[in-house]
């Protein structure tokens, strides 16, 4: 009868197997102890700290996988030759973060396999770090498409753009470009070539536009020809930006990312991987992503942490009463009561048709029976118009909170197992209330 061994059958594809930790390289602690509270914090990515080359040895061979370095370049046992050499001979990207300027070595430093050299003492420089290691750590689910009849042009943009992440396709014209971005749909950028043998890259955007909108897929275009009317052409012909080649690293990274961000900002580009297409709120494989790296961070803490799990009560009879479309409008009603009901450290997720999942850190049982107490009142308490007349609808709740001994191997899932077990009691004793005790 229970449906908890189900709980996590739908595994993440991407996300959950990724390295998901940065290690943070620098001699000044006030700066590295900023710099680790701002990432985890904002963006729930776990950092180690080490003040040497000896100390960041003994720790990549401890934790780990990496994903990410960020590095300063003076620390006691290396100069800054050394110290970019030794994260590219563990294979982990690096970030330079550097106190002083120095044009000379900023140059030397970007010639080499680094993503950016960032200067930390501008007033900024953390907020930067963060919206960097952010757009590092998301590119590893964006699929990338360049598109050049020149060999090395391909390979000396398609190694930037792996470098930064992105999974890197390669077409030698325009065709085979069409062809790819026909069986990639994950690729959300092109980088676009214009001299090109039987399909110019104006053309190829032209066609390749008919399937893809501007906010689904950014595009570059890339030109060598000094030609005033090219850029315009190019961007008339539906690309979101040009760059002239030859180019800078540091202005290709800013000009991809630039474009990469604008489809986070409307919407298109991460929502369509994390958010439920009805209410807005994460899905159940991003939920469970983040419930991965959260717990993780709390059992080291020793702090306590409530999952629930909820479900509609009867809700066949609100779709054979009202219709689906008056489910629908339910199912957003209950979501946003959700979410205004979740403290800003709790989790939430749509994690099925009806049924809505919350982690809630720092609450012990009589707290979390209480927190999701009031939630279920909240949500009795709703009026849905539905044409004028108004639909209410109740909930049950299974709770169910980690404590000291709990076993530190999937802990998610005996939590949302456990929960979810306790929702079907509560469904069994009559509905429209909270079950928090086994
Ligand atoms: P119970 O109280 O035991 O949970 O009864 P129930 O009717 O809610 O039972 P169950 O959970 O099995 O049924 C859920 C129904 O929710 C089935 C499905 O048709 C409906 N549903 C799932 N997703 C959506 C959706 O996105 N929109 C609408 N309108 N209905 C949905
Ligand atoms: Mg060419
Ligand atoms: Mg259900
Ligand atoms: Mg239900």
């Amino acid at each position: 009868m229970l449906a908890s061994a189900a709980v996590l059958s739908h595994q993440p594809t991407t996300g959950e197997s990724l390295p998901q930790r940065v290690l943070v390289m620098e001699n000044s602690r006030a700066f590295t102890g900023m710099l680790r509270e701002a990432i985890e914090t904002r963006l729930e990515i776990p950092v180690t700290v080490a003040s040497s080359l000896a100390e960041a040895q003994r720790v990549i061979e401890q934790d780990g996988p990496w994903f990410l370095a960020l590095t300063g370049l003076t620390v006691a046992d290396g100069d800054a030759d050394t110290i970019v050499s030794f994260f590219a001979e563990h294979s982990i990207p690096t970030v330079v973060v550097s106190g002083f300027y120095d044009e000379k070595l900023r140059q030397r430093i970007l010639g080499q396999h680094v993503i950016d050299y960032v200067l930390k003492s501008t007033p900024d420089s953390v907020d930067y770090l963060v919206w960097l290691v952010r757009r590092l750590e998301r590119n590893r689910r964006i699929a990338a498409l360049v598109v050049d009849d020149s060999a090395s042009a391909r390979a000396y943009a398609g190694g930037l753009l792996q470098l930064y992440g992105y999974r890197v396709l390669e077409a030698e014209d325009g065709e085979r470009g069409l062809q790819m971005l026909e069986s990639n749909p994950d690729i959300r950028l092109a980088i676009v070539d214009q001299e090109m043998p039987g399909m110019e890259g104006t053309e190829f955007v032209r066609r390749l536009r008919a399937s893809r909108a501007r906010d689904r897929l950014a595009v570059i275009g890339l030109s060598g020809n000094s030609d005033v009317s090219l850029i315009p052409r190019f961007l008339k012909s539906g690309a979101n930006d040009f760059l002239r080649k030859p180019f800078s690293r540091e202005e290709f990274f800013c000009r991809v990312s630039q474009n990469i961000d604008q489809l986070e900002l409307v919407g298109t580009l991460q929502d369509l991987a994390t958010r439920d297409y009805l209410t807005g709120l994460p899905n159940r494989r991003h939920f469970i992503e983040r419930g991965l790296r959260l717990l993780p961070r709390l059992q080291a803490e020793q702090r306590p942490v409530a999952a629930a799990m909820l479900d509609i009560d009867h809700f066949k009879r609100v779709n054979d009463t009202w219709g689906h479309e008056a489910g629908d409008l339910a199912i957003q009603a209950v979501a946003n009561a959700v979410q205004a009901h979740a403290r800003e450290q709790d989790i939430v997720g749509r994690f099925g048709g009806e049924e809505f999942v919350l982690l809630s850190p720092d609450l012990d049982l009589d707290q979390a029976n209480a927190h999701f107490e009031s939630l279920r009142e909240r949500i009795r308490d709703l009026e849905v118009p539905i044409g004028g007349e108004i639909l209410r609808l109740t909930v049950s709740v299974g709770v169910c909170v980690s404590t000291d001994d709990s076993a530190r191997e999937d802990l998610l899932r005996n939590l949302l197992a456990e929960a979810d077990r306790r929702m079907y009691l509560a469904k069994a004793e009559g509905r429209n209330r909270v079950k928090a005790l086994a």
